[in-house]
């Protein structure tokens, strides 16, 4: 049983030797679970406006530098419509939380795409009210995505700050998607300034805990329109993103604080496979940032079974930027599709076919 001391342990883990075996035992529950097929979902960012203003996000309401753009549903249907060519069985419809797109005219747009094509509609767009999350479920709409982003509360309200008068718990709108029926899909980033490994552990027991559908973690990467880069000591701000985003072991708190790091993602991906055996779990874009030759390969062969391929339109790619120097920002979405295809052919893995179901879910129905 992978306890939470265990877990830790892992997460402290420096040897490639012994990190070795963590990653094939990922791979062997992963083989096991979820099969040998990478399911593509493909991602529309349908908006960058945003009311919140989260310390870590590049689309946080009050970065003026940003220009807003809200695509149209005419735009819509032609990236789902390229969804459906590229073979994909999923849509992740993906935004700030934009009050600006209206509960009726998405509701339409889902009954739209559930009526037209045989695709799967995931949402990402933020802390709706109840009212959105059912009109929405009874539009069509299958899952939802809401990363809890770290299960430290203090750390938490420091980082993701409350609309005025109204707390935010992303872990009770996670538990009330599931109650309305969507498969619900959570995560956390890895290395927030003031992110310790027992906080990360956590993070990992509340995956096992909530019962998830979807877990994406990815690495933090400072923005420089933000609070927390502003919070960072001024010697690592210049030339671009910072060789070390924590500056040095003064600000790493006597060795508590989680690096950002890509073998540190790798872990936190394969512990999370081994815990949450069924889940789906994507080889995210912030994992292909920091390492562009073969990071999502890497999250693949140590526990992941999903890629996001980007079918965002090229004018608003480089609008959607939540961080800075995004992978595949100058690609369209054609060269998005033969990149991954090539890339998850060359690992000897299949592409999925179908919706890409939730594993957990089939493996309950069954036992009914
Ligand atoms: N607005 C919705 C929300 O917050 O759930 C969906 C879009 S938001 C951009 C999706 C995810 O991006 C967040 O849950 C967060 O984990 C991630 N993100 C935002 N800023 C990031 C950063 N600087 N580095 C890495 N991931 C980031
Ligand atoms: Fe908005 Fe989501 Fe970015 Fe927070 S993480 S500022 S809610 S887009």
């Amino acid at each position: 049983m992978m306890d939470r001391s265990k877990i830790l342990n892992w997460l402290r883990e420096e040897d490639p030797q012994r990190l070795d075996a963590l990653w094939s035992q990922a791979d062997t529950v992963r083989r096991e679970n979820v099969g040998e097929e990478i399911h593509l979902r493909g991602l529309i960012e349908i908006s960058n406006f945003c009311v919140r203003r989260c310390a870590y996000c590049g689309l946080r309401a009050d970065n003026q530098d940003l220009k807003r753009y809200r695509m149209s549903e005419t735009e819509i249907m032609g990236c789902v419509r390229q969804a459906l060519d590229f073979g994909y069985g999923t849509v992740v419809v993906q935004s700030g939380e934009d009050y600006g797109i209206k509960t009726d005219w998405l509701a339409g747009i889902i009954r739209r795409i559930k009526a037209e094509t045989p695709l799967a509609v995931t949402l990402s767009l933020g802390e709706r009210p109840d009212e959105d999350l059912i009109a929405w479920r009874e539009a069509g709409a299958d899952r939802y995505l809401l990363r809890f982003e770290t299960s430290n509360r203090t750390l938490y309200d420091r980082i993701h700050p409350p609309l005025p008068g109204k707390r935010s718990d992303r872990i009770a709108i996670l538990r009330k998607l599931q109650l309305l029926g969507y498969e619900a899909g959570s995560g956390v980033m890895v290395g927030i300034p003031g992110q310790t490994y027992e906080d990360l552990a956590d993070d990992i027991e509340t995956f096992r805990c909530l019962d998830l559908d979807m877990i994406g973690v990815g690495p933090y990467i400072p923005h420089p329109q933000t609070p927390l880069w502003r919070e960072m000591p001024p010697s690592i701000k210049t030339g671009g993103r910072p060789a070390d985003p924590f500056g040095g072991p003064q600000f790493r708190q006597n060795g508590q604080q989680v690096p950002n790091t890509e073998g540190m993602t790798y872990k936190v991906i394969a512990l999370t496979r081994i815990v949450c055996p069924k889940a789906n779990i994507p080889s995210t874009t912030a994992l292909a940032t920091l390492n562009l030759a073969n990071g999502r390969e890497q999250g693949l062969a140590r526990g992941a079974n999903v890629v996001m391929p980007n079918l965002t339109p090229p004018a608003y790619r480089a609008l959607y930027e939540i961080y800075p120097a995004k992978a595949c920002v100058f690609e369209n979405p054609r060269d998005c599709h033969a990149c991954l295809h090539r890339r998850i052919l060359s690992m000897g893995r299949k592409v999925g076919i179908g919706r890409g179901d939730s594993p957990r879910r089939t493996s309950l129905d069954a036992r009914k």
